[in-house]
């Protein structure tokens, strides 16, 4: 870090050196000496370090905050008075974001990265290097909550004025190690160095209560309910600016931390227990301290309805109360806000906002339901029983007993009035209850946030149709305008832009650079599918994905892969439904046949796996052993000769999808037919120029429709097929009786030629698969091996493989988020986007 140039005016660094530039304006005050300056400045002043002793994180710090400025300038513009206030805002509701780093974002979308690497390197700074710096924002899962943070980069580029509003987890996703081959979780602690893109609002709170009793008092002749909670909660806001792209709109994060109220404290403080006082501040607190708490015990599923009430009524307290300062009416609530639901997970809103407007605002039931109704629309993620969310009634009434009137008074309307369009159909009002009878009493959050929606939208074609027959299949027949559908999208800003500098340049050379504005511009590709010169330069960018990615995997696995092997790659959570199994079975057919006839001219590949199994979910984590066992046996095989490598990256999240997505040559999505609801990781593949090898399940349909049958590999049971299959009683004895390449490798891996330091450790895992092979990996062996061949097939004819890449890339501008954000805005939200 040395080259510092000559200190600079520390008065006249400190003073605000711009002008807030208008929306949608360049910024006047880009140049690299400027914000070079700018950067020394929060060096000096913010970080308090000086340049030649700041680590790479302090420069990461003082560079966020210098970016940062420059987004506030617009922020303070978009929210400068209640005149300017927008016609319509958006809330979306979610538990989960996965946001990942945001310095490439902000610079990005600021089209300020080249400035930014140029005064940094003008101070001795690598700005590749203090990229990694900064942590990634792990405050969710997966597919759901990386969707939420697409959407948020695309409400802010699109011009769509909207809140996001979450939980700020002292804790994200745990940090998946990987010892002996099995996961290890610990924890995550991304803000143990503080954040640099939030602002703290401790002066913006909320009260939120739980428990106690509900008292009727009457004002003037008029019964009102009075909820008088045992214990208060606050909801403490934090703020994250959201820029767009070309810096035109910038949006709220809204993350909700915890805080004890002040008579906790002062109470037991006053009483002299100060043990005691804190003990309770802890577990107060201890609402916001963890992404999705263990749900093994009664405990951490009691405080998992403690974090969905905590940042629901927060959210709603504070949309509330905006909409009364802007507005004045709560009538009018639903002409000024649209509030999507993401997922069951915020669904206890439908009651809250009725609780809101009723007991604390006056208005009767039946104003109080026709706003609610107007106001909240829901995205379903899931069809799988076991992840439709509820509730036991006892916990509900315990914790929540105003809500669970207000529930039993919307169910006890609802089934009135689908009885009397349905006289005698017990069935359906069975299926549409938002109570469950039938294994204790339970609440069914999925069916109280359809009830509660004026929309209902799932997340690609197939996953919709399927909704309207499996889950909601009554209450859709009830309310046939409700259900509609929205596939799910990715923000091209990160998912090409970002991550893959070298194939973006060749795209704007190719299409021109009005692509980055308007995806859909990539179809000029097509017309280029079999350009040898474009062939070229494609190949050349994807090799240089693929060396960086071959670092990768020698710096943390040390295993070497040749980047001209082909490169296979399964990257989502581990779970049975996503079929990582499959994809095991198959390499160790592929290792077989090396090694019965090691001379012939095997292709070279690499079988890339990353995914984190939920921490209490056994059977997920013992297929990571799998693979672990599968790749140290095979890697070090000399038969093999390093034609196949198998390697399990740890820890998959963000940062590290952005390293592989771009090198890969293969996208595995060979989920069970009508189990995955959309995928978004397909799409990021298939972007990037990857073929997908791929069931008819979730969006993969409609890429395939996108790119064409033969630009994709698509094999196995259709959900129909599964559905039957299983009405019949799937016998997986029958397929592995026709297949005796399955039977050999379900042999060797139940024999213990993988474990054989402990040759029973997948004896249960074969026998259950031979027994009861819920996901039907047996049934579909055949048929995916068989489509491997054909992906070997292709690829040995290059020419023919990268045109098929070429067309992947050119036919899935449709998938950009800004896509389905539109949608959304039109179609459930009537919101005009200011910039489509
Ligand atoms: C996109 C993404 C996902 C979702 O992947 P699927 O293959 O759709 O399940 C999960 N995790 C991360 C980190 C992602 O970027």
């Amino acid at each position: 870090m040395n080259d510092v140039p000559t200190p600079i005016d520390p008065e006249a660094a400190r003073r605000p050196v711009r002008e807030a530039a208008p929306a949608g304006a360049p910024d006047p005050g880009v140049d690299v000496k400027r914000l070079q300056k700018e950067i020394l400045a929060e060096l000096t002043y913010s970080v308090g370090r000086s340049p030649e002793t700041a680590s790479p994180r302090d420069w990461f710090v003082a560079t966020a905050y210098a970016v940062r400025d420059r987004i506030v300038d617009r922020w303070i513009v978009d929210h400068a008075s209640k005149e300017n206030k927008p016609e319509k805002r958006v809330y979306y509701l979610s538990l989960e974001f996965l946001i990942g780093r945001l310095l490439f974002d902000a610079l990005n979308n600021l089209n300020l990265t080249e400035v930014a690497r140029e005064a940094l390197s003008g101070l001795g700074v690598d700005l590749d290097r203090i990229r990694t710096a900064e942590p990634d924002a792990a405050l969710g899962n997966g597919g759901l909550g990386r969707l939420a943070a697409c959407f948020m980069d695309s409400m802010a580029s699109i011009g769509v004025p909207a809140f996001g509003y979450g939980i700020r987890y002292d804790h994200g996703l745990f940090r998946q190690g990987i010892r002996d081959g099995w996961q290890q979780e610990y924890p995550e602690d991304w803000l143990s160095f503080g954040n640099p893109w939030e602002f703290a609002h401790p002066e913006i709170d909320y009260p939120i209560g739980f428990g106690g009793y509900v008292e009727q008092v009457s004002e003037g002749g008029v019964a009102r309910h009075v909820w008088r909670p045992a214990e208060t909660v606050e909801a403490v806001a934090f703020d994250t600016p959201v820029v767009g792209w070309r810096g035109r709109h910038v949006n709220t994060l809204r993350l909700w931390s915890a805080r004890a109220g002040d008579q906790i404290k002062l109470e037991a403080f006053n009483r002299g227990d100060y043990v005691g006082a804190l003990a309770d501040r802890v577990r107060v607190e201890s609402i916001s301290r963890v992404l999705y708490p263990s749900d093994e015990t009664p405990a951490g599923q009691e405080l998992r309805l403690r974090q969905e009430y905590f940042f629901v009524s927060g959210s709603l307290q504070d949309l509330v109360r905006r909409h009364l300062e802007e507005w004045g009416d709560l009538r009018s609530l639903a002409d000024h806000v649209a509030i999507q639901l993401n997922d069951t997970h915020p669904a206890i809103a439908v009651p809250e906002l009725m609780r809101l407007l009723m007991d604390v605002h006056g208005l009767d039931w039946d104003e109080a339901w026709k706003v609610t109704l107007a106001t909240f629309s829901y995205t379903n993620h899931t069809l799988l029983p076991e992840a439709l969310e509820s509730w036991p009634v006892p916990l509900m009434e315990r914790l929540l007993p105003r809500h669970m009137q207000i529930i039993y008074l919307i169910n006890a309307l609802e089934l009135d009035a689908a009885r009397k369009r349905h006289p005698g159909d017990d069935g359906l009002l069975a299926s549409i209850s938002l109570i469950d009878e039938s294994n204790g009493r339970r609440v069914r959050m999925g069916q109280l946030a359809f009830t509660g929606s004026h929309k209902i939208n799932g997340v690609s074609a197939l996953h919709t149709e399927l909704m309207k027959q499996t889950v909601f299949r009554d209450l859709h027949r009830l309310h046939p305008d409700r259900i509609v559908n929205k596939t799910n999208g990715i923000t091209f800003r990160r998912w090409l832009s970002q991550a893959n500098p070298g194939l973006t340049s060749i795209l704007i050379d190719a299409v021109g650079p009005e692509v980055l504005d308007d995806p859909m511009r990539l179809e000029k590709l097509a017309g280029m599918a079999t350009d040898s010169g474009l062939h070229e330069r494609l190949i050349d960018a994807k090799r240089a994905n693929k060396v960086a990615l071959a670092k990768v995997i020698s710096d943390r696995l040390d295993i070497q892969v040749d980047p001209d092997a082909l490169f296979d790659v399964q990257i989502k959570r581990i779970h049975e439904y996503k079929r990582q199994l499959l994809n095991i079975l198959e390499t160790v057919a592929i290792y077989n046949a090396m090694r019965a006839q090691p001379m012939r001219a095997w292709m070279p590949r690499v079988k890339i796996f990353a995914g984190k199994a939920a921490a209490s979910y056994h059977q997920a984590k013992l297929i990571i052993k799998l693979a672990n066992d599968v790749a140290r046996v095979v890697n070090s095989d000399p038969t093999v000769r390093g034609l196949l490598k198998v390697a399990f990256l740890p820890n998959y999240n963000v940062s590290l999808a952005e390293i592989i997505i771009p090198a890969a040559d293969l996208s595995e999505q060979i989920s069970t037919a009508g189990m995955e609801a959309s995928g978004t990781g397909n799409m990021k593949l298939a972007l990037n120029g990857a073929l997908t090898i791929g069931t008819l399940d979730g969006a993969n349909v409609e890429i395939k429709e996108h790119v064409g049958d033969d630009n994709i590999f698509i094999f196995g049971l259709t959900a129909q097929e599964v559905e039957a299959r299983k009405r019949r009683g799937y016998d997986a004895h029958a397929a592995v009786e026709a297949s005796s390449m399955l039977r050999e490798v379900l042999e060797s891996i139940r024999n213990g030629v993988f474990s054989p330091d402990d040759p029973n450790r997948y004896r249960g895992l074969i026998d259950g698969l031979l027994a009861h092979d819920t996901f039907l990996v047996t049934a579909d062996f055949d048929a995916y091996f068989a489509a491997q061949r054909r992906v070997y097939k292709l690829w040995r004819d290059r020419a023919a493989w990268m045109k098929a890449s070429v067309v992947n890339t050119a036919r899935v501008g449709w998938f950009s988020s800004d896509r389905t954000i539109a949608e959304y805005a039109d179609d459930i939200w009537g919101v005009t986007p200011a910039s489509r």
